[in-house]
């Protein structure tokens, strides 16, 4: 007895649920700390996985412990991002229905590294033909090409990612992994032309120049040096001693070549990396007349195959239609700065986008019978910064939506099943942030509205005449916080330029400089016309000649991400959810550092108290009386091989046989609620014997 006691208090307990003392605060971070310095990252709240980045190699992810996991009951082996993976897949195969995965936590939680650990489960463990193996490499490869072209060095993350991801894995009749699509959003272009202290661009940018062979860079006019590149360097840290360059280019070729790249298509692709580096080292000098004109004409030649005299133009000039008759009017050399980095943004970001329809391309299944799928969301989590722009304001907006997506599928929707079933229920308080949602995204007066509305009156419209707009038309809103109103509502002040939201995370204070440029990130009409010169086949194809013109105003930024996370909760709420919550535990990356200011802040926001009070008090599993009926009625003389009563009383009939304790199930309206997945497991068990 001594003994178990110690154990416990050394490992700590492994679901949440199962203890009664545990539903403080405090006592929830005690329990996380002690697994955490046993190497226990692990623990479940019911089949929610918390996970606490260990920040080093643990050796929990080989083979053979995914066979250990395969197939095994949930909750009899120690917690294990495969256990839910298991259990994930194991329902999927008999419910025959589909499901998603939801990681969330913030930057450097550890949500990336959970996703691949999950896909190779998948690629790794499930039954397979030989027919199917290159679907499997193909769908592992994907990875370190995305992560290659998406993914880059913050403050907060060596590998941070820096889009959303959504991939839905498909799987056949069999629980073959047979296909699979990948939805991305909305890529941190802004990177590809400048970085913030501490940063990196892209890692392609990195791996090329410093992995690339000596052919190749010839080919592609490169110098083997990263400090030669205006749009390297502006971080000053080009080199990370955690990050092989070199060694990633060569997984990537790889990875290239397995997911049916052909020769030509690389070429294609580097020669658009390469072009974006020389495009960022253009220089321009003023002339007698203050307007922009080239310094140098070198890096001219390598650009895409575009006429030099074409491409000079485009970059000086803006083309002005004037009734029937073209003008060329000249920029000033801020001007010509901001279009040609506008023009590289465009080009990295149509080119990300091309790289992930081709990577889809691969990955599509053509067989058209019937597959379930389970998806996969890594996207990016909550972030605060000490300056706060656009970015953060659409990244924190993307988490206001997933948590809203959790209330609506778990916290809500659980507390109103059970009250429409009739079972006795005694709420559990939680804050919805549909308030915040509201905030942000209502029609005509929410935060999107407003910035769209002035990226509609250019030449008269300033971030600063947004602020004042958003100060006139949600200043009474108790998330929303000004400089003007930041004495009345908080007791920290604000910059002018400054506006805060409380989100549900947490305060994040905004700077609205740049916001309306950002949101229209305009792309002069003769850059898109320079783009179509070009000889370069992904090029041609992500500039075609048949795009609307600027006569049509493209929709906006922030528009376009509304739009596609409207997309993403509806492609969601059609699924079963489950989810990890990534939980990061000191800000320094190292292992065996556990703060506790700085958990229990993410434990806090993750809504872990909440979601573990909801579990404790409600029931694991839930079944409709057919279902249920149908599947266990063997294992009763009364209910088996026909039933004539209503399925009710079947099942009535069938747990008695069992012999269900009166706490461990509860009789709904439609369908039975069992408190403990244990009880499950063991009718399971009998049902294998
Ligand atoms: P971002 O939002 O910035 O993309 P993230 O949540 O995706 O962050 P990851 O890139 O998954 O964070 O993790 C950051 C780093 O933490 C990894 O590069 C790795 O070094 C370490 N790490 C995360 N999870 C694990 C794990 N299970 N085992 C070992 N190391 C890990
Ligand atoms: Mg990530």
């Amino acid at each position: 007895m001594e003994a178990s006691l110690t154990a416990r208090d050394r490992v700590g307990i492994q679901d949440f649920v199962l203890l009664d003392a545990y539903t403080s605060e405090s006592a929830f971070l005690d329990n996380l700390r002690k697994r955490f310095h046993e190497n226990l990252i692990y623990t479940y709240i019911g089949t929610l996985l918390v996970s606490v980045n260990p920040y080093k190699e643990l050796d929990i992810y080989s083979k053979k412990q995914m066979d250990t996991y395969m197939g095994v009951n949930f909750f009899e082996l120690p917690p294990h991002i495969y256990a839910l993976a298991d259990n994930v897949f194991r329902t999927m195969q008999s419910e025959f229905n589909n499901h998603f995965i939801l990681i969330s936590g913030e930057s450097g939680a550890g949500k990336t590294e959970a996703s691949k650990k999950i896909l190779q489960f998948y690629a790794v463990s499930c039954p397979s033909t030989k027919l199917l193996n290159n679907v499997r490499d193909r769908l592992l490869l994907s990875n370190p090409v995305l992560e290659a072209f998406g993914n880059a060095k913050t403050l907060k993350n060596d590998n941070s990612s820096r889009f959303g991801k959504y991939m839905d894995i498909q799987f056949d009749h069999q629980g073959g992994a047979v296909g699979g699509h990948i939805l991305s959003y909305l890529l941190e272009k802004s990177r590809v032309v400048h970085q913030n202290h501490g940063e990196r661009n892209f890692h392609i940018f990195y791996q090329l120049v410093e992995g690339g062979e000596e052919d190749l860079l010839r080919w592609l006019g490169l110098e083997r040096n990263c400090q030669h590149y205006s749009y390297l360097v502006q971080g000053g840290c080009a080199k990370v001693s955690s990050i092989n360059d070199k060694s990633d280019w060569r997984m990537v070729q790889k990875a290239l070549s397995v997911i049916e790249f052909n020769e030509s298509d690389i070429e294609h692709l580097f020669g658009i990396i390469a072009s974006v580096l020389h495009l960022g080292n253009i220089k321009f000098v003023a002339d007698v007349r203050g307007y922009a004109s080239l310094n140098n004409n070198q890096e001219m030649h390598w650009l895409l195959g575009i006429p030099a005299q074409v491409l000079q133009q485009g970059l000086t000039h803006r083309k002005i239609e004037a009734k029937a008759e073209e003008v060329f009017s000249p920029f000033s050399v801020d001007h010509a700065v901001y279009a040609r980095d506008a023009l590289a943004k465009a080009i990295y970001g149509r080119t990300f986008n091309w790289l992930v329809n081709k990577i889809n391309e691969s990955l599509a299944n053509k067989d058209s019978s019937r597959k379930t799928v389970i998806g996969l969301l890594d996207i990016y989590g909550f972030e605060v910064f000490n300056v706060n722009s656009f970015e953060q304001f659409c990244i924190n907006y993307c988490n206001e939506k997933l948590q809203q997506l959790f209330i609506q599928l778990t916290l809500k929707s659980e507390q109103e099943e059970y009250e429409m079933e009739g079972i006795e229920w005694e709420p559990v308080p939680y804050f919805n942030n549909k308030i915040i949602c509201d905030l942000v995204e209502e029609k005509h007066r929410g935060i999107i509205s407003l910035l769209d509305e002035e990226c509609l009156r250019p030449g008269e419209a300033t971030d600063l005449t947004l602020l004042e707009k958003m100060e006139e038309t949600i200043g009474g809103h108790p998330h929303f916080v000004t400089h003007k109103l930041a004495d009345q509502k908080t007791r920290k002040t604000l910059e002018r330029g400054d506006f805060r939201l409380l989100h549900y995370a947490g305060e994040v204070t905004y700077c609205v400089v740049g916001f309306l440029d950002k949101n229209n990130d305009l792309l002069y009409r003769n850059g898109k016309e320079v783009m179509r010169q070009s000889k370069n086949a992904i090029i041609k194809h992500c500039f075609p000649s048949t795009e609307p013109d600027s006569k049509r105003r493209p929709e906006t930024v922030v528009t376009q991400f509304k739009s596609s996370l409207v997309g993403l909760t509806e492609i969601l709420m059609s699924k079963e959810p489950w989810y990890v919550r990534c939980i990061k535990p000191n800000e320094a990356k190292q292992p065996g550092r556990f703060d506790d200011v700085l958990v229990r802040h993410q434990v806090k926001y993750l809504g872990l108290m909440e979601h573990l009070r909801v579990r404790r008090a409600g029931f694991a599993y839930r079944r409709k009386y057919d279902i249920f009926l149908q599947r266990y009625k063997p294992l009763c003389p009364d209910t088996w091989p026909n039933w004539k009563g209503t399925a009710a009383e079947g099942v009535r009939c069938l747990i008695k046989h069992l012999g269900y304790k009166p706490d461990e199930y509860k009789m709904g309206r439609s369908k039975i609620f069992i408190r403990h997945p244990r009880t499950l497991f063991a009718t399971e068990d009998a049902f294998q014997v």
